[in-house]
C-alpha cells in the first residue's frame, strides 16, 4: 500500500516513469482490482475524488455583490443626501432597505444558486471499474489509488490514471494544456523530466477519451490529480444570468441616467418656477429616484429563472447552460434521433434472410423463447447450415449480454446487439463463445463492427453492419452450394422487405484472415468479405413521443428525425410518429453529394434524414440555421459534439450519451426520450412568459409612484407620499406579489402558440403601451384621490396613508391581471397559483401594519384611517383591474397590433 501514503505523495508524480508491472505493486492491485474492503479503506485514507470548492464565491463576496449595482449607488447617493439634510430617519430608512435588499438578493440568489448545484449534481461523473474481478459502474467520486478503470471514446477520464492496456487512443487535453488537438497515448514508461502534456502513458482527470479504448489504474485522485493541482474547476461557475436578464440590467442603467437627468431638471423647475424650499426639493428629488427605482426586479428574475429550471429538472430535462432556457422558447426545428428517442430502443429480430431462405422469428424482448419458422413450419438451426453460421457471426462479433435476473431476462450492452445475442439463443446456440483478438468497434460513421476471433486454429474476420455498408465490402455472397458473385437486385429484395415493416437492418459478413493477422483496422479489412445475410429487428415507437411531435407541431416546431437506419426503415417509422407523412426523406448519400446551397433547400423540404452521419448532422444544423431557423438537436455519441455545439439548444442523451457529447450540449435528457425535449420547450416558453410578467408587473409599480412625485413636484404641491413610504411600497409588492409570478403554471395556449422570433425587444411595443398605461391609471388615481381628499380636512399623514395603500391596492389587483398574458384573468390557471393567493394575504397584512402600528405611524409618519376610507384603495384597485382586462379584451381582439 505504498501509493497512498503521505511521503510518496512528495516525492510522486513519478507514475509515468513506472512500467504497468511495477505501478500494479506499488499500487498493491492487480487485473481483477481491488476488493471492497480494501477500497473503504482507502477511501478513508485518500479521502474522496473530488476537487476543493473554489473560493471565488465566497459568501461575503457574493454579498458585497449585491451592492455593486447603479441603482443602488443612486440609493446610497440619496441617503448622503438625506444626510446632509440631516433628515436621519430617511437616511436611516432608506440604508435600512439597501441593507434589506442586498440581503434579500443574497438569499434568494443563494437559493438559486444551491437549487441550480443540486440540478448539476444530477450529471455527476460516473465510471467503469473492475473491483472483486467484477465490472461495475460506481460514481467516479468514490475512486480510490488501485482501481482499475474501463474507458471508452467519449468519457471523461475521472481520476489520473496510469494506462496499462490500450487500443488506438487518443485523449482530447484542452481541459488540462490547453491544446485542443487529441494525443495519442501509449503504455510504454517515459523520462522522468518530461511534462504533463508529454506523459503520453497517463491519462489525466477532465480530460476526455476521443477516440479508443483503454484499461488503467488510477494513480492519484482529487486534489492531487494534476487538474487539482492548478486548481481549475471542471464547471467554470456559471453567472446567474440570461440574455433577457441581461437586457433588464442594462436597462437599469439607462434608467439611471434618466433619472439623474430628470432630478438635475427637477431643481431647476423647482428652483425657477416654484419657491420650494431647497431642503424640500432635494427631498423631492430623492423620492423621484428612489421610485424610479425597481429593487426588486433583478432578484425575482433570478428566483423565477431558478425555480423554472428546477421544474425543468423534474421533468427530465436538466439545463446545463442557462441562457438556452429563453432560447427553448424561439426553437422552430427539432433535429431527433430516431432509435431510443423516438423509438423505445428495445429490440427484438424478426426476421432473417440468406441466400436461399427467409426465416421468421417468434417472441418478443430478450427473453430466449420463441421458434425460428421458415415457410410456416419450425426449424432447427442446427440443420440449416447459412442459418447457423450467419447467427454465430453476429453472436461473435457482439458486447452485449442477455442474463435471468429474479426469473426475468435483462440484457446489458447495446440493444441491437442484445437482440442478436437472443436471437442466438433462440436458435440453440447459447453456448457457442469464440475467442476475440482484436477488434474495430461500431460506430456511426463506419456503420459497422468487425472482430478477428481464433476458431480451431483458424482466424476469422466476422463482421455486422448496416447492409448497404457490408455490401460495399463484400464481392461474394454464401449460398448452400458454396460462395457465389453477389446479386445486389435479390439483397435490395430483401432489405425493402424487411424495412417496409419499420425493422432495422444488420447484416453480416465473413472471412478467413490469415494466421499471421493480429489486428484489424478499416483499412485492412479489404473489401473481400462475403455477404451471409441479413436481420431485420424492430423497435417499437414510443407511444409518448407520437403525443409530443403533435403537441410541437402545434407549437410551430418543425420535428425532424435523423438517423443511421435505412431510409425504407426511417419512413415507416416516420409514417407511424406523423413525421415527414412517409415521403419527404432522404438518405445521406444524397446529403453528401449536394453543395450548400442544395442542401438548405433539401434540409427545408425533407423532414426525414436517413444513412445520416454526424457530419451530415452538423450540415443540416447549419443549413436550418442560414434559414433563420433555431435549431435544437439531439445526440449521443462522441461525434455528435461539433453539431450539439453548433445547435442553438443542444440536447445530449442522459442515459445513451457520453460525457464529451454532454459537455458539448445545452440540455441532458434524463431519460433520452424525446417526450422530454417536448415538456422542456414548454417549461421554457412558461419560464420566459414568467420573466415577462415580472418585468410587466413590477415596473409601473414605479411608473405610477414617478407621476406622482413628477405631478406634485411640477404642480407646486406637498409631495403625496414621502421617500421612505415609496420604499416600503417597492419593498412589499416585490417580496409579495412579485415573487408569487415565479409560482404562475404554464398558460393554457404556450403549446399553441408560434415559436417567439428572438431577434423582437423585450420591452417592445406592448410592453411600453401596457407599462404606461397602467402607470399612468394607479398614479392618477392615487394623485386624483390626494387631490380630492385635500380639499376636506384630513390631515397630511392620513391623506398619505391612504395614497398608499391605492397604490397598493393597484397592484395587487394589477397582479391578477399579470398572471394571464394576454388571456382573461378568470381562466383555467385561476386558482392554480396558491403561492398568489398567499401573497395577497400577508400583502394585506402589511398594510394593516403599515396603517396602524404606532411604530409604523412614527417612523413612517403614516396615520390609521378610516374603515369608510379603505373604500378608495379598494374601488381603485377594481377600476384598474377592470380596465386592464378590457385592454386584453380589445388587444386580443386585435391580435398582430402589440405583440
Ligand atoms: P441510429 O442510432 O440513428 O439508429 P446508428 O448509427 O446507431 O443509427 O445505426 C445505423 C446503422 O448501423 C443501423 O441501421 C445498423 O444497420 C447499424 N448498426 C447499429 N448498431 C450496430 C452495431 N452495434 N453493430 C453493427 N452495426 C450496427
Ligand atoms: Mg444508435
Amino acid at each position: 500500500m505504498a501509493g497512498i501514503n503521505k511521503d510518496d505523495r512528495k516525492s510522486g508524480n513519478a507514475w509515468h516513469t513506472l512500467s504497468v508491472d511495477s505501478t500494479l505493486e506499488k499500487l498493491s492491485s492487480g487485473d481483477g482490482g481491488l476488493s471492497d474492503e480494501e477500497v473503504r479503506d482507502r477511501l478513508d485514507r485518500a479521502g474522496a475524488n473530488r476537487l476543493p470548492e473554489s473560493e471565488d464565491r465566497s459568501a461575503l463576496k457574493r454579498f458585497l455583490l449585491q451592492f455593486h449595482n447603479v441603482l443602488i449607488y443612486v440609493l446610497i447617493g440619496a441617503a448622503v443626501i438625506t444626510a446632509l439634510l440631516e433628515h436621519w430617519i430617511d437616511t436611516w430608512m432608506i440604508l435600512a432597505v439597501v441593507m434589506i435588499n442586498a440581503l434579500i438578493g443574497f438569499f434568494q440568489e443563494g437559493k438559486a444558486e444551491k437549487a441550480l448545484e443540486s440540478i448539476r449534481e444530477m450529471l455527476s461523473l460516473s465510471a467503469k471499474v473492475i473491483r472483486n474481478s467484477r465490472q461495475q459502474e460506481i460514481d467516479a467520486e468514490e475512486l480510490v489509488p488501485g482501481d482499475v478503470v474501463l474507458l471508452e471514446s467519449g468519457d471523461r477520464i475521472p481520476a489520473d490514471l496510469r494506462l496499462m492496456d490500450i487500443h488506438n487512443m487518443r485523449v482530447e487535453e484542452s481541459a488540462l494544456t490547453g491544446e485542443s488537438v487529441a494525443v495519442d497515448k501509449q503504455v510504454d514508461p517515459v523520462d522522468a523530466d518530461v511534462v504533463p502534456a508529454d506523459r503520453r502513458n497517463m491519462a489525466f482527470s477532465g480530460t476526455t477519451v476521443v477516440q479508443g479504448r483503454a484499461k488503467a489504474m488510477v494513480v492519484e485522485t482529487g486534489a492531487n490529480t494534476e487538474l487539482g493541482k492548478i486548481n481549475r474547476m471542471m464547471e467554470d461557475v456559471e453567472e446567474l444570468t440570461t440574455p433577457l436578464l441581461r437586457q433588464v440590467n442594462s436597462f437599469g442603467k439607462t434608467l439611471s441616467v434618466v433619472i439623474l437627468i430628470l432630478a438635475a431638471l427637477f431643481f431647476t423647475v423647482g428652483t425657477v418656477f416654484h419657491d420650494y424650499e431647497v431642503v424640500d426639493l432635494f427631498l423631492a428629488v430623492v423620492s423621484l429616484a428612489v421610485a424610479a427605482i425597481p429593487q426588486g426586479l433583478p432578484a425575482i428574475m433570478s428566483i423565477t429563472l431558478a425555480i423554472g429550471v428546477q421544474s425543468m429538472a423534474r421533468r427530465n430535462a436538466v439545463i446545463r447552460r442557462l441562457p438556452s432556457v429563453e432560447t427553448l422558447g424561439s426553437v422552430s426545428v427539432i433535429l431527433s434521433d430516431k432509435t431510443g428517442t423516438l423509438t423505445k430502443n428495445e429490440m427484438t429480430a424478426r426476421a432473417v434472410a440468406t441466400a436461399d431462405a427467409t426465416y421468421e422469428i417468434e417472441g418478443s424482448g430478450y427473453n430466449p423463447e420463441g421458434n425460428i419458422m421458415k415457410n410456416g413450419q419450425p426449424v432447427d438451426a442446427g440443420g440449416e447450415p447459412l442459418l447457423e453460421e450467419l447467427v454465430k457471426t453476429v453472436m461473435a462479433c457482439n458486447d452485449a449480454r442477455i442474463y435471468q435476473q429474479d426469473g426475468k431476462w435483462e440484457m446489458s450492452g447495446d440493444p441491437t446487439e442484445g437482440a442478436l445475442v437472443t436471437l442466438g439463443y433462440k436458435a440453440g446456440f447459447d453456448s457457442y463463445e469464440s475467442d476475440r483478438i482484436d477488434q474495430i468497434p461500431f460506430e456511426s460513421e463506419h456503420q459497422y463492427m468487425a472482430t478477428l476471433n481464433k476458431e480451431n486454429g483458424d482466424r476469422y474476420i466476422f463482421m455486422k453492419g448496416a447492409p448497404e455498408r457490408l455490401t460495399e465490402l463484400c464481392s461474394r455472397q454464401r449460398t448452400v452450394g458454396g460462395d457465389t458473385d453477389m446479386d445486389p437486385s435479390y439483397w435490395e429484395k430483401m432489405m425493402d422487405q424487411q424495412a417496409e415493416q419499420g425493422r432495422r437492418l444488420i447484416a453480416a459478413a465473413i472471412k478467413k484472415a490469415d494466421d499471421k493477422t493480429s489486428e484489424i483496422n478499416h483499412e485492412n479489412v479489404g473489401s473481400d468479405m462475403v455477404f451471409l445475410g441479413l436481420v431485420g429487428i424492430i423497435d417499437p415507437a414510443r407511444p409518448e413521443a407520437v403525443e409530443a411531435i403533435r403537441s410541437c407541431q402545434d407549437a410551430g416546431i418543425n420535428v425532424k428525425m435523423v438517423t443511421g437506419d435505412h431510409l425504407v426503415t426511417a419512413k415507416a417509422i416516420g409514417l407511424q410518429l406523423n413525421i415527414g407523412n412517409g415521403k419527404k426523406a432522404i438518405s445521406g448519400s444524397e446529403v453528401e453529394k449536394m453543395d450548400d446551397g442544395e442542401l438548405r433547400r433539401a434540409a427545408a423540404d425533407n423532414d426525414i434524414f436517413a444513412r445520416a452521419s454526424p457530419e451530415h448532422k452538423l450540415r443540416l444544423v447549419k443549413s436550418l440555421q442560414a434559414d433563420g431557423k433555431i435549431c435544437a438537436m439531439t445526440g449521443d455519441g462522441v461525434n455528435d459534439a461539433p453539431g450539439l455545439k453548433r445547435a442553438d439548444v443542444g440536447v445530449a442523451m442522459g442515459i445513451k450519451g457520453t460525457e464529451v457529447t454532454k459537455d458539448a450540449s445545452e440540455m441532458v435528457l434524463a431519460d433520452d426520450n424525446f417526450a422530454s425535449v417536448a415538456n422542456a420547450v414548454e417549461e421554457g416558453r412558461t419560464i420566459y412568459d414568467n420573466l415577462r410578467k415580472a418585468i410587466l408587473f413590477i415596473l409601473p409599480t414605479n411608473g405610477a409612484e414617478s407621476i406622482v412625485i413628477m405631478a406634485a413636484v411640477l404642480a407646486g404641491m406637498t409631495l403625496p407620499i414621502t421617500p421612505v413610504q415609496i420604499l416600503w411600497v417597492n419593498m412589499v409588492t416585490a417580496v409579495t406579489l412579485a415573487l408569487s409570478l415565479s409560482f404562475e403554471p404554464s398558460e393554457s395556449d404556450v403549446m399553441s402558440r408560434q415559436p417567439r422570433n428572438p431577434d423582437s425587444p423585450i420591452l417592445g411595443g406592448f410592453f411600453i403601451w401596457r407599462i404606461t398605461f397602467v402607470s399612468t391609471l394607479i398614479g392618477g388615481l392615487t394623485l386624483g384621490v390626494y387631490m380630492w381628499l385635500g380639499e376636506s380636512s384630513y390631515d397630511i399623514e392620513t391623506l398619505r396613508t391612504i395614497a398608499v395603500n391605492i397604490l397598493v391596492a393597484g397592484q395587487l389587483f394589477y397582479l391578477f391581471n399579470c398572471r394571464q398574458l394576454k388571456g382573461p384573468a378568470f381562466g383555467r390557471n385561476f386558482f392554480r397559483n396558491r403561492v398568489a393567493f398567499g401573497a395577497v394575504g400577508v400583502l394585506v397584512a402589511l398594510q394593516l401594519i403599515f396603517t396602524y402600528a404606532p411604530f409604523m405611524n412614527r417612523w413612517l409618519e403614516t396615520g390609521p384611517i378610516d374603515l369608510f376610507d379603505w373604500m378608495y384603495p379598494l374601488a381603485g384597485g377594481l377600476i384598474v383591474f377592470c380596465l386592464v382586462e378590457l385592454e386584453k379584451w380589445i388587444i386580443a381582439s386585435d391580435s398582430g397590433f402589440f405583440s
